[in-house]
């Protein structure tokens, strides 16, 4: 890239991703689908009739099975990327 075509662009910042985020972005296709599935069900349930913290799909829950597989979110990562209120901004 020649200095004239440098000078002509911004950088640009690729927003910062939660750890989730990052998780459904590396994973192989067909667990990120079964991921962002499980991410729906967890956000699909009504907190009005959740019966507790370790019954149904929960935050808790996809934590605990992610870190069966080995892979360790903080549940706090998982409840704000649930919640959209991470930094994906999905
Ligand atoms: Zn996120």
């Amino acid at each position: 890239m020649g200095l004239a075509e440098r000078l002509a662009v911004a950088p640009v910042v690729k927003p910062q991703m939660c750890a989730v985020g990052r998780l459904l972005e590396r994973l192989p296709e067909s667990e990120a689908v079964a991921l962002q599935e499980a991410i729906d069900k967890v956000r699909g349930v009504d907190p009005t009739v959740r019966k507790g913290r370790s019954e149904g799909y929960t935050a808790v829950w996809l934590t605990n099975v992610l870190k069966d597989e080995g892979i360790v979110v903080s549940r706090h990562t998982v409840t704000r990327h649930v919640a959209r209120e991470c930094s994906c901004g999905s």
